[in-house]
């Protein structure tokens, strides 16, 4: 198979091109081509020689070729679907505001995870995503709604800690002042908490927010909804994280907590929230669960207000992180529900 033309970083350019007889300036004008334009098609690298271009043609899979379908939400959310095969279909979702764009992208076509409240999950498993496909989810959607993406977050389909390298190299692609710069401080990768690669994250001190999905502080209500805690307990992994505690506070760290009706939004659990929050001095993000799941319950708005209260009595500040896109199914732990996956995978079938 060949190499996606957005996954080489400039070392592996200029790399490439020593081997090719090129000389060493070509390979920044090629990064700057994919990342900063984000051309599709090595004719639009007007700057570069025909038989480079032609090389590019032969040796590397470009971009291009992937069966896209949109839906935009009433709120201005715009869900996209990508098939880069058959096998591998996942969902981008744009995310605006007054003041900036975000985009969620996906690092996996589906998830082994299988947290209970999540659809990603229950689909199949299609793989890990190239770093050149992540990529290729900001390109696109950036050159198709004609605005900059101001921040990232790697929360789509997929657990980004299974599929590490191809995450962080796209981070720090979408990061290079050669190509889009998007601040540090403005791309988060999530994670369900797998441990070793948590541990690696700040071991090799990179940049990024990183934000942890919580959603129970109790082990036994844990277990029940997220399988990860068997294999990578929450207190395991606090006790990892203390130990980078000073690189944790510098960086942005980040506690997402999906709100359940009568689960887990007792007082007790927002006290033990808000001990782990303040000793990690974390955010949180709540995000009411938005359908009845797996006999899961959605919380209303009393219930959420008062959970915030509480969170806000014990001296944190939570943001409740109201669905957006909720009406496209593009909303957090929606991704992979909706009827666009089917239509898309039927006529890719056809
Ligand atoms: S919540 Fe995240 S980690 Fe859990 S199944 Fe869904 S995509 Fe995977």
């Amino acid at each position: 198979m060949k190499t996606h033309i957005y996954d080489f970083d400039l070392a592996q350019w200029q790399e490439y091109l020593r081997t090719k007889g090129y000389p060493a300036y070509r390979a920044r004008q090629i990064f700057e081509w994919l990342h900063r334009h984000m051309v599709s098609s090595p004719q639009e690298c007007h700057n570069l020689p025909t038989e480079l271009r032609q090389l590019l043609e032969e040796e590397f899979h470009w971009p291009g070729g992937e069966e896209i379908r949109s839906l935009q939400s009433s709120d201005g959310t715009v869900k996209f679907l990508i098939a880069f095969s058959q096998r591998k279909v996942i969902e981008t979702v744009w995310l605006p505001y007054p003041n900036r764009q975000s985009l969620c992208v996906s690092v996996q076509a589906g998830c082994s995870l299988n947290c209970r409240f999540c659809a990603t999950g229950k689909i199949p498993f299609g793989g890990n995503l190239t770093t050149g496909e992540i990529l290729t989810q900001f390109y696109l959607t950036q050159r198709t709604m004609q605005k900059k993406v101001t921040n990232v977050v790697f929360m789509g389909m997929g657990e980004p800690f299974y599929n590490y390298e191809a995450t962080i190299k796209a981070a720090f692609l979408m990061h290079s002042t050669l190509g889009q710069s998007v601040g540090a401080r403005h791309i988060t990768i999530s994670t369900a908490g797998v441990l070793p690669a948590v541990e690696r994250f700040y071991q090799e001190k990179n940049p990024f927010g990183l934000a942890l999905s919580v959603h129970a502080v109790f082990p036994e209500k844990r277990r029940e909804i997220m399988d990860i805690e068997k294999k990578y307990p929450l207190q395991d992994l606090l006790k990892v994280l203390r130990q980078y505690r000073d690189r944790i506070r510098k960086n942005r760290f980040t506690f997402e907590y999906i709100m359940i009706r009568k689960f887990n939004m007792y007082r007790e659990d927002a006290q033990k929230l808000a001990e782990l929050a303040r000793e990690f001095r974390a955010k949180i993000n709540l995000i009411p669960l938005h359908t009845r799941f797996y006999g899961m319950e959605p919380p209303s708005e009393e219930e959420q207000n008062l959970f915030f209260k509480w969170l806000y009595e014990e001296g944190v500040l939570a943001r409740n992180r109201r669905s957006p896109g909720k009406d496209i199914e593009a909303a957090c732990g929606m991704l992979a529900a909706g009827k666009l996956q089917t239509n898309l995978l039927a006529s890719l079938i056809q």
